[in-house]
């Protein structure tokens, strides 16, 4: 059973659990007693002291619901049973109560008024609530059936009962399914929710983040930086005369050019960096905690390692070199970053391309 309806369970046991205990104290206060004073016949007796099992009964489950952990894990304990177990049970109850009030009067509201509220508000799973209802319902029948002796009390009793229990039976199927649908629903639209994110982030080719993504985290960082006073640098990659790997090869070694480039930078920063394709054949690296020193000691090994990769597509053996951009990652004004690494990445294009250079 799902979580999220065991907690809703649990929360409307404790209110109809509350009901019962105020319930059966009025009766026993204000109905019981008065019987037990005026009413010498002593079956009113045992009727006071079932009046007390099943204000006891729902209280102590009232105590045990309240004190007791209702943790993540609960549906995997005796607990997520517990809402059926109590039901079932306080309904016995009920209609041993109504067996005995058929003798010395001819009460079948407090079983009814159980039905109802319990039915009405409980989730219980088909086909089990039809044993939970169904057991104290035949119960219920037989009571009627065997000791009310006044014939208009018996059809009465008949036709109220079972109009309640097979109408509580549809409904509380029906609220369950209902309820699981809507469940199932739900379900679905956050895991929607969720592809959409990672579309919205994420660039299909490579797999790598986009560039939005690139961007919210670079605001992110620089906020975290100005907090903390660390050091980020961005690194930006541009592939060396990309459109003639295009021309001679085709498109899809372009785009196996592509994808393998992401892959080796991916592999190459720390899990904490963001690799991102920042446009067509140019990549940006949000490097975490990294000064300027330290982002170049990382560009220049991206850019021999991928100078020394061969990439191959059926019997296609091609070489690359890339130009990289780097610099600081300005806490106060990112946007000047992003001018600097592109000037810095201009440069490198500019000195005969297959370079390293930084500014800022
Ligand atoms: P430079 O060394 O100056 O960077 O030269 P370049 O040829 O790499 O740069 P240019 O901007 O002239 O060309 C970029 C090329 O990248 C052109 C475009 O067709 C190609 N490109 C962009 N996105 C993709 C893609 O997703 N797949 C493939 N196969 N090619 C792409
Ligand atoms: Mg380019
Ligand atoms: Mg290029």
């Amino acid at each position: 059973m799902d979580i999220r309806m065991v907690r809703r369970n649990i929360r409307r046991l404790r209110y109809l659990l509350m009901g019962v205990v105020l319930i059966q104290s009025l009766f026993l206060v204000y109905v019981e007693r008065v019987r037990l004073v005026d009413n010498a016949h002593e079956l009113v007796w045992v009727s006071y002291l079932l009046h007390s099992v099943l204000a006891f009964y729902a209280m102590g489950t009232l105590v045990f619901l309240i004190f007791g952990k209702v943790d993540n894990k609960c549906h995997q304990t005796p607990i997520m049973r517990l809402p059926m177990m109590t039901v079932f049970m306080i309904l016995v109850i009920a209609a041993v109560i109504a067996l005995f009030d058929q003798i010395t009067h001819g009460h079948i509201t407090l079983f009814t008024i159980y039905m109802l509220a319990f039915g009405l508000l409980l989730y219980l799973k088909p086909p089990y609530n039809y044993g939970v209802y169904g057991i104290p319902f035949l119960l219920f029948v037989i009571a009627v059936l065997v000791f009310q002796s006044d014939i208009n009390l018996v059809t009465t009793h008949l036709i109220y009962g079972t109009v309640i229990f097979v109408g509580i039976l549809f409904t509380s199927t029906n609220f369950y399914m209902n309820f699981v649908n809507d469940l199932k629903s739900r379900d679905v639209l956050l895991e929607k929710n969720a592809q959409l994110e990672i579309l919205s982030t994420v660039d299909p080719l490579t797999s790598l983040y986009n560039r939005r993504h690139l961007e919210r985290q670079v605001k992110y960082e620089a906020s975290i930086n100005k907090r903390y006073q660390h050091e980020a640098s961005l690194i930006l990659i541009d592939i060396d005369h990309f459109k003639m790997i295009n021309d001679n090869y085709g498109h899809q070694v372009g785009d196996l050019v592509l994808v393998d480039i992401a892959k080796i930078l991916a592999a190459s920063v720390r899990e904490s960096d963001t690799v991102a394709r920042f446009g067509g054949e140019e990549f940006m690296i949000l490097a975490s905690h990294t000064d300027l020193d330290g982002a170049m000691v990382l560009a220049h090994r991206l850019n021999k390692s991928i100078e020394k990769h061969v990439f191959t597509h059926h019997d296609v053996n091609v070489n690359v070199t890339v130009s990289i951009g780097v610099t600081r990652l300005d806490h106060e004004n990112f946007d000047v970053s992003y001018k600097y690494v592109d000037d810095a990445l201009y440069e490198a294009k500019e000195s005969g391309r297959n370079k390293v250079v930084k500014k800022g």
